[in-house]
């Protein structure tokens, strides 16, 4: 593999996903074409990616390729924030004791920095869920501040923060911690700090844990206790590669602007044993003036560098020698840096990587009854209210006799007891199916009926996804993925 840096080091890669040539086959070449793929490792897809019209195929590296373990990984990045907070920022002590539920937060939430508070939104962004802190905000609060306003938000403003990585769950939670710590114990946090100030404490509290070495040092000293093995990555690469396939990997933070072919940052050739940093032509070695160690490169023609530092996503188009943006596909876990970028800004195919996905699709299937009996109470639901809307329309603008309206009086009254049973039966079985996703968030694609904010941005900009990298090694590389019939509300009552 050739790797690929935007800013960082990539030699963790060979430490992952080493493998020896011969040793693995491909998974999905057996005999049968592997029929049976787990219906938690399957890829889907948005939009038609061609296999066969790929030349080549890169991945990111952190929650990519190196699958932490949230557990142990995330909750390291937690500690390390709140030393930070503590020892530098002046935050009250007390902070060291607290600890990490690392199944709390979950990706797709939005932070309103300004309020304390954290969001669940459907794809339209109204908020369906909200807490401040850890507490439950009611309806009627939840739509007197972000329903009644003249100007919708668009909650993308310097006021909130996304929560599109898993790398943010740590903060997220640290930053509902330290809500109600405020809210609960006044004058312990300067009254000067509200809570974005305290939000921003905790962002450059994890950056700094991030760029300082206290995470990377960590991992690298002992990677299983914080990477998950996968032992479908290496066959999944080999296949690839067979398949005569480039594959590359871009990795680190500085990716965003990677994408933007303006960008005019230098290419640096990385020497892998010193780390030392050569300048390029393109990608191709230059020699150092008074450095007699390095051969011009037209001395060594068959001289290929394969990492590399810097530069932009120009540079890389002419070392893979591709001819056009669609003839890479790209997969990574960030919507934003790794998928939205590179699918809308250079019209490279897409696949983003989904952890959660495997357990969201295992609930899905396994609770077919469950949401057969759903459709089922709100389709009733809106027939009783339809008929309640028709009689006390009858009753209030038509000229009816006495017995007339004492009919239809009876007949409102059992449709609005009959009414409340649905609706609280309705509402108890969508809490009980929500809460078989998570206890406190929900299914992580959907809420309610509408998809999430999360699940709208995978459909925009994800060609396909899927729950891990490996599982591009389970179908063929010449598959031609094609999306399923897309359905409008009109489409499906046709269906239904
Ligand atoms: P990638 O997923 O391979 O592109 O790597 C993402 C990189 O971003 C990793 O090296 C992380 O350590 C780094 N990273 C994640 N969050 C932060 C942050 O808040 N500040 C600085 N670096 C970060
Ligand atoms: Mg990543």
């Amino acid at each position: 593999m050739d790797a690929y840096c935007t800013d960082g080091v990539t030699s963790e890669i060979r430490g992952i996903n080493g493998y020896e040539d011969g040793q693995i086959l491909a998974s999905w070449a057996s005999p049968e074409g592997r029929q049976n793929i787990d219906i938690g490792k399957q890829i889907f897809c948005n939009s038609a990616v061609n296999m066969k019209n790929i030349v080549a195929i890169g991945f990111d590296m952190d929650y990519t390729l190196a699958q932490y373990k949230p557990e142990t990984f995330e909750s390291l990045a937690y500690d390390g924030t709140v030393k930070k907070l503590v020892s530098d920022l002046g935050y009250p002590k007390e902070l060291l004791e607290w600890s990490f539920d690392w199944t709390y937060m979950v990706r797709g939430l939005v932070l309103d920095k300004k309020r304390g508070n954290i969001l669940k939104m459907d794809r339209h962004k109204y908020v369906k869920v909200a807490y401040h802190g850890f507490r439950l905000i009611s309806k009627n609060e939840k739509v007197a501040t972000y329903g009644n306003t003249f100007i919708r938000d668009a909650f993308d403003g310097p006021d909130y923060a996304h929560i599109d990585t898993l790398f943010s769950l740590a903060e997220a939670y640290l930053f509902a911690q330290l809500v109600d710590f405020k809210d609960s114990n006044p004058g312990k946090i300067s009254e000067e700090k509200d809570y974005s100030c305290m939000y921003k404490d905790v962002r450059s509290a994890v950056d700094l844990c991030h760029r300082d070495g206290t995470l990377k040092k960590m991992v690298a000293k002992d990677p299983r206790k914080y990477i998950n093995e996968d032992n479908l990555i290496a066959p999944m690469l080999k296949m690839l590669k067979t398949s005569g396939r480039a594959v590359f990997l871009v990795t680190n933070s500085a990716k965003p602007s990677f994408f933007h072919d303006e960008n005019r940052a230098n290419l640096f050739a990385v020497e892998t044993e010193s780390g030392k940093l050569v300048n390029t032509d393109n990608g191709t070695p230059l020699a150092q003036v008074g450095d007699p160690d390095i051969e011009l490169p037209h001395q060594i023609p068959n001289m290929r560098c394969k990492v590399f530092q810097g530069g932009n996503v120009g540079h890389l188009h002419k070392l893979l020698h591709v001819g056009a943006s669609s003839q890479v596909l790209y997969v990574g876990d960030h919507i934003y840096g790794d998928i939205l970028r590179s699918k809308k800004v250079l019209g490279w195919r897409t696949m983003l990587v989904v952890p959660e996905l495997e357990k969201e699709v295992k609930v899905l299937s396994s609770s077919r009854d469950t949401r057969k009996k759903l459709q089922l109470l709100r389709s009733e639901r809106d027939q009783i209210e339809d008929q309640t809307h028709h009689l006390k329309w009858s009753l209030e603008h038509e000229n009816l006799d006495a017995g007339e309206k004492e009919k239809i009086s009876v007949k409102l009254d059992l449709l609005e007891s009959q009414r409340a049973r649905v609706r609280a039966a309705h509402q108890e079985s969508q809490r009980i199916f929500h809460q078989k996703f998570h206890p406190v968030w929900g299914q992580l694609m959907k809420t309610g009926y509408q998809n999430s904010r999360f699940a709208d941005q995978v459909e925009r900009f994800a060609c396909l996804y899927t729950s891990q990298v490996g599982n591009l090694g389970l179908h063929s590389p010449a598959k031609y993925y094609r999306p399923s019939e897309d359905f409008m509300p009109h489409d499906s009552d046709i269906l239904s």
